[in-house]
């Protein structure tokens, strides 16, 4: 059986039904779009999905399949029986209503795989490195063209091109490109305004590469900043380093965000920083653990999390910088490697 899967049974008194997708594919390595996955305290666990997945289900080792027809919740439900823990945080209410039409009795739970999820092993790590590093080879070719005259958009477009041709499988999300007063708006979708001179430029960006992801992001100047900008930046940069420099396994979510925020609020900006510090970031660009104010999670050792920091200034802009960092027992090695000093741009 998978040490994985060992892992998540060792941590079970009751069976756990696994319906996210993704912790279904980190947990036996099938990949489809119809599965759940039940695993028993003693080590057991049933494979359910349907006909157009039978024949890779079958490879999967350590379980027993089951096929299921498409519409597959009432279908496991008839099957499952005694008292059974879903995870409550991604089961929609009609399939917890068709699978509670069968004999068990269903229990909510969160967070289990997920913990597990977030301790990444050296091949998982390798792979995110290797991740950051496309991404930050396509940004570095990025920076070497011409920036001011032309649209967010057209930033966000060239870029995917320059990171598919640097390796990358696909984007890990939506580019961001945001400049001027968009650079105000931390989660800023490209538009089509014309990028100008005497302004920063936000850009964050991540890819996927072999199921995993990275996430980075750069501000990068236009020349002939606004005092305040600047301030801005030297305030942002200053405080990602005391983070990056500080944080290490056995902090919490709460003291890591505190590291970075807490130069920030002395120098005046606590109000444009509205949002936590970071997040884990494996297979999916968004999981846990949480670097904010309101974490309840602890750092641990394998542990993959952003720490990025941000200053918004309504119209005027804003500085975000990111890095993705591996937490050890000591601190933290950072995956990401893109200078942080300010840039100008053409
Ligand atoms: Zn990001
Ligand atoms: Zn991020």
């Amino acid at each position: 059986m998978s040490k994985r899967l060992q892992a998540l049974s060792a941590q079970l008194d009751t069976p756990l039904l696994v319906t996210n997708l993704t912790n279904v594919f980190y947990l036996t390595g099938f990949d489809s779009s119809n599965a759940a996955l039940l695993v028993e305290p003693g080590g057991g666990a049933t494979l359910y999905t349907d006909f157009r997945y039978a024949e890779s289900a079958r490879s999967v080792p350590d379980v027993d399949v089951q096929m299921t027809k498409r519409a597959m919740m009432a279908d496991v439900g008839a099957r499952l029986k005694g008292r059974v823990q879903f995870e409550a945080d991604v089961l929609p209410y009609l399939e917890w209503e068709r699978l509670s039409s069968g004999a068990a009795e269903l229990v909510p739970t969160s967070g289990l795989v997920d913990g597990i999820r977030a301790i990444k092993d050296d091949e998982e790590v390798a792979k995110i490195a290797k991740a950051a590093r496309i991404a930050d080879r396509g940004f570095e070719a990025l920076t070497a063209e011409t920036f001011v005259g032309r649209s967010e958009r057209e930033i966000a477009w060239r870029l995917r091109e320059l990171l598919h041709a640097h390796g990358a499988d696909e984007l890990s999300f939506e580019t961001i490109v945001a400049s001027g007063e968009n650079g105000a708006l931390p989660h800023a979708h490209p538009t089509d305004r014309i990028v100008e001179r005497g302004t920063l430029v936000t850009v964050d960006w991540g890819v996927r590469v072999d199921g995993y992801c990275s996430d980075c992001t750069r501000t990068v100047s236009t020349g002939g900043l606004p005092d305040k900008l600047r301030e801005a930046y030297d305030v942002c940069l200053a405080a990602q380093k005391r983070a990056c420099a500080n944080i290490k396994a056995g902090m919490t979510g709460v003291e890591a965000d505190a590291l970075a925020r807490d130069p920030i609020t002395d120098c005046g900006f606590g109000e444009n920083f509205g949002h936590g510090l970071g997040h884990g970031v494996g297979l999916a660009v968004h999981e846990a653990p949480r670097l904010s104010t309101e974490s309840t999670d602890t750092l641990e050792v394998g542990h993959i999390v952003t720490i990025e920091p941000g200053i918004y200034l309504e119209g005027l802009g804003g500085v975000r910088i990111e890095d993705l960092a591996v937490v050890r027992e000591d601190g933290v090695d950072l995956l990401t490697s893109f200078p942080k000093e300010l840039i100008e741009v053409s």
